[in-house]
């Protein structure tokens, strides 16, 4: 299990915002909060996003399902 480190705010503005509102928090037990201090990172292929919960500041971790994942696409 490597993991790589990617740039979150390489992502499209609009694709940031919908990951930075669109949250699970275990902690409050309450989607939507929103997180902040965005890291982005990948486990085997598997796409993360680690924040802070802007409501009680735990970690929150988004997985990406992501279509645009290295090597995947046949650029001709
Ligand atoms: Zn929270």
């Amino acid at each position: 299990m490597e993991r790589v480190e990617r740039d979150f705010y390489a992502r499209d503005v609009e694709d940031q915002d919908a990951f930075l509102t669109q949250t699970w928090c275990n902690n409050c037990m309450e989607a939507d909060l929103g997180m902040v201090e965005p890291v982005e990172y990948s486990i085997d292929g598997v796409v993360f996003v680690d924040g802070k919960c802007a409501k009680c500041g735990e970690l929150v971790t988004t997985e990406i399902a992501d279509e645009d994942t290295d090597g995947e696409w046949d650029d001709e």
